[in-house]
């Protein structure tokens, strides 16, 4: 640990754990004004110091050395997919354990070089002329398959794209994107959310990532909900089954395009293939069964694999154990196990190898 302290990374740990400078100030007997000055740069706390606060905050000291920024790479988007009336207090958690979590996915990753053959891009709207066209223009490169994306996290996976779900303890924030320092995004996703809301957060923040790299003068978020509605349901596939759109179709169409049965009839106004007043009848129909919550027919979990094989690399091939592992991502045994290891298998998308 030759690196300076960083003050960023103590901010963003104690925001992960939602606790104040006074909670830390009084759990660890450092003043809280000395707490202030090192959160701002202006003071350097010592390694005693750094050593009660890590300890507290139950990460590993290493992790407030962990050299640059936090946030590298993070959009002038927010990239969040929130629903309103989200409280601050929570939303600071949720970004503090997202800068957490890009720490610990970099190093995991870190002299690993990922073989696969789809890579992610950057596509100005302005140049496509919409975000529909850059939604199709990336179907193409990546060479999905006519018709509905039945795997999409592991399609995001072939591209490198890291995708690690946690709990958030709220239903108010689906998820949200980043750039790692290398051109890996990690999507930091809400694990009690339900799979439809999941593949839409999903297929948005790819709009974000794809598209948002440029200045803009768009409503971001307009236009990554436009990408996602075009990526995983095409309108010129869905158009025939929307048409004259039922109430009664609306479970099968769900299954079959992996949208929630709110964004088909949302999708349907969207290209054109009901109007306005058929789509507010619909809407009513949805209401009166109390589905805005809480949807029913669930969609099949899609699992996660690419930081699971990462691990297995360093188990396996780099003779880590567990505690070196824990330790090399800057996080406890405890933590690592249950935040990046627990997952269900998944096919691997791709192969990893030492870089
Ligand atoms: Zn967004």
């Amino acid at each position: 640990m030759n690196e300076p302290f960083n003050p960023a990374v103590l901010t963003s740990a104690r925001n992960s754990r939602t606790r104040t400078e006074t909670d830390v100030a009084k759990a660890t007997g450092v003043s809280q004004g000395l707490i202030s000055k090192v959160e701002n740069g202006v003071r350097v706390p010592s390694r005693d110091d750094t050593a009660k606060i890590a300890s507290y905050l139950g990460y590993p000291l290493a992790l407030f050395y962990e050299p640059g920024p936090v946030d590298t790479g993070r959009s002038p988007c927010p990239y969040h997919r929130k629903r309103k009336t989200l409280p601050a207090t929570i939303l600071n958690t949720i970004n503090g354990r997202m800068s957490v979590r890009l720490i610990n996915i970099r190093r995991l990753f870190h002299g690993l070089e990922m073989e696969g053959d789809r890579t992610f891009h950057t596509l100005d709207p302005d140049e496509f002329g919409s975000p529909e066209r850059v939604a199709q223009a990336l179907r193409t490169a990546w060479r999905v398959p006519y018709g509905p994306i039945r795997q999409l996290v592991t399609l995001i996976e072939s591209a490198g794209g890291i995708i690690t779900s946690s709990s958030f303890g709220t239903a108010k924030l689906f998820g949200m994107s980043q750039w790692t320092t290398t051109d890996h995004p990690l999507f930091f996703l809400n694990a009690d959310t339900a799979m439809e809301e999941l593949r839409w957060t999903i297929a948005h923040e790819l709009g974000h990532l794809t598209m948002h790299g440029f200045p803009t003068s768009g409503d971001l978020e307009a236009e990554a909900d436009a990408f996602a509605g075009e990526f995983l349901a095409p309108r010129s596939l869905i158009f025939p089954d929307l048409k004259q759109l039922t109430f009664g179709r609306l479970p099968a169409l769900k299954m079959h395009w992996g949208i929630s049965m709110k964004a088909v009839i949302k999708r349907a106004e969207v290209i054109g293939a009901i109007d306005r007043a058929a789509a507010t009848r619909l809407y009513k129909q949805y209401s009166a069964r109390r589905w805005n919550n809480a949807e029913p027919y669930s969609l099949p979990h899609e699992s996660s694999s690419l930081i699971r094989e990462a691990a297995r690399v360093h188990f396996e091939d780099h003779g880590y154990s567990l505690i070196e592992l824990a330790d090399a991502v800057r996080l406890s045994e405890a933590e690592l196990r249950r935040e990046l290891l627990e997952t269900h298998a998944a096919p691997l998308p791709l192969s990893i190898v030492r870089g």
